[in-house]
């Protein structure tokens, strides 16, 4: 059995227990341990696929396509340990199993409660398809105190019991924050938070203080006393300037040696080299390039988690600083506001994206792009989005659209409604639910030998990560090559376009899946690195 760590969170929302799992189970893995990360959500939908983007943020897909929650994409980008389906679950798909279970009739009779059967199912969840981790994260998500995070609670509680305190550790992450009248930081919102975890029958082994200032002796003594723990294990959690610099901070704080000790385990030296190293590249670049996204959820940046992250990773392999500028397409409305927000760019990216409103400040993007000679990667949608401009605007397919946006007599992108997976046929319809029904997860891409894109990767055969209902219509390939915009990489059978890129143009790429999925700092995708590079090489020129 694995070594099993609760992180649950306190005071307020957004202090980043996302983060601070993912920086610890990036520092356990310096000591030589293997790590799993997992998230139980306690809001009602089965997934976050049907939230959207600007209330919930973005929906991290895994390779075996399942839409979970952003914070698996902190875990995977700090730990590089594919996230799984079986890595995020939500109240509502415990819910759901259970009362599916309840009407075949699967308990025999019993009346179904909360405990047992919920915490139960809570409880198979977390100790289910593991291997030899050596420790399991585990984060609740909410902040204690929420009626819907009671289950959760309760479920972990019952499992420190269970397997014991040496194969468990709660720690609890709260706020310390800096009061200015009083000109200092207080510990009482941290003394209450506990206090509820103590509640509910859990007493935290570690708190972790986020702070924006180091925290005095007295403090951190206080903080010990009332929380009922040794003052070593009162970490105190610095505001960073980097999210990089996470896990070199918790390690120089002692994060990982208190838990070794909690564990029992003998101390092995960390090695942390490539944290150094990452960080050391972040602030110490050798240019600048200015990147503008363009997009209709830029009011929550969190909605784009992933890309800024890989868009960093991509500054991180060329030495340079990514200044991003965030653009609502819905504000392109001509030439001459494009001009406005254009100039000085470097870059020009139209992310993924759903529905039509912004959809025709994303084409003039491209078309400023593609005639600018800016260099242009387009994500999903936004390759949807390159592939309507080229018809229109090149080919002269004038009422060239997407069926996502209705009736379209030239459907240039239309439903998919047909594809194989694994072997198998897979088929939708415009009937079928909107959860969980996108062509979802990761699929393999065969590159063009002697494209762009084929160059970039080094190789000729991909997998990359989908979430999307709408593909490229493959009756439009000819016209659309004749105009010099090749479709570089395909589906295996040769039917779904991935990847179209214009011969005639210094980089120009729109892809059909989201590669800001699989960037880490520690191997940043070559699709970011490439793009950067073309950037910077474009930013010399003007
Ligand atoms: N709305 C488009 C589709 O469903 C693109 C989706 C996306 O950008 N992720 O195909």
């Amino acid at each position: 059995m694995p070594n099993f760590i609760f992180i649950t969170g306190g005071v307020v929302s957004s202090l980043g227990k996302g983060l601070a799992s993912a920086a610890l189970g990036a520092i356990l893995q310096s000591r030589g341990y293997t790590v799993r990360l997992r998230k139980l959500d306690p809001y009602l939908n089965v997934d976050p696929g049907t939230m959207s983007p600007t209330q919930h943020g973005e929906v991290f897909v895994t390779d075996d396509g399942a839409e979970t929650d952003l914070d698996l994409g902190h875990y995977e980008r700090f730990t590089g340990v594919a996230a799984r389906k079986t890595d995020n679950v939500t109240s509502g798909q415990i819910y759901s199993d259970v009362i599916a279970k309840e009407r075949k009739g699967d308990y025999l009779g019993a009346t179904i409660q909360v405990i047992p059967h919920v915490t139960n199912a809570i409880k198979d969840f977390i100790v289910s398809d593991l291997g030899k981790e050596d420790f399991v994260l585990c984060e609740i998500g909410g902040t204690v105190g929420d009626i819907e995070s009671l289950p959760f609670l309760e479920a972990i509680r019952q499992l420190g019991n269970e397997l014991g305190k040496q194969n468990t550790c709660f720690l609890h992450l709260t706020l310390v924050p800096f009061i200015a009248a009083a000109g200092e930081l207080k510990t009482k919102p941290t003394q209450h938070s506990v206090k509820e975890l103590q509640s509910v029958g859990i007493r935290p082994d570690i708190v972790l203080c986020r702070t924006e200032a180091t925290i005095p002796d007295e403090q951190r003594n206080k903080i010990a006393l009332f929380c009922n723990i040794p003052q070593n294990a009162v970490i105190e959690a610095l505001d960073a300037e980097s999210i990089y610099d996470v896990p070199l901070a918790y390690h120089k704080t002692g994060l990982d040696s208190v838990i070794c000790d909690h564990f029992g385990l003998k101390p092995r030296e960390p090695k942390l080299k490539i944290w150094h190293e990452i960080t050391s590249a972040i602030k110490n670049p050798e240019g600048q390039v200015k990147i503008a996204v363009v997009g209709k959820y830029t009011s929550l940046i969190d909605s784009y988690k992933s890309l800024a992250e890989a868009l960093v990773h991509g500054g991180i392999a060329n030495n340079t600083k990514v200044d991003l500028t965030w653009i609502d397409s819905s504000e392109l409305l001509n030439d001459e506001s494009l001009k406005a927000k254009f100039e000085n760019i470097h870059g020009i990216l139209v992310p993924g994206g759903f529905g039509e409103r912004g959809s025709e400040g994303k084409i003039l993007a491209i078309k400023f792009a593609r005639e600018h000679k800016i260099p242009f990667l387009g994500i999903c949608f936004g390759m949807q989005m390159a592939v309507i401009e080229a018809a229109r605007n090149v080919a002269l397919i004038l009422n060239a659209g997407s069926t996502e946006f209705g009736q379209c007599s030239s459907p240039v992108v239309g439903l998919l409604t047909e594809w194989i997976k694994d072997d198998n046929i897979i088929k939708r319809s415009s009937e079928d639910d909107l959860g969980g029904s996108m062509r979802l997860g990761a699929y393999e891409c065969h590159l063009s030998s002697g494209s762009l894109v084929e160059s970039i990767y080094n190789k000729g055969i991909i997998f990359e990560r989908h979430r999307h209902r709408y593909e490229v219509n493959i009756e439009y390939k000819e016209d659309l090559q004749n105009i010099g915009l090749q479709f570089s990489g395909m589906s295996p059978d040769g039917i779904l376009p991935e990847i179209v890129e214009y011969n005639n143009h210094p980089w120009f790429i729109g892809v059909q899946f989201h590669p800001e999925l699989k960037s880490k700092p520690f191997d940043p995708h070559p699709l970011f690195s490439g793009f950067i590079g073309a950037a910077f090489k474009y930013s010399r020129l003007v």
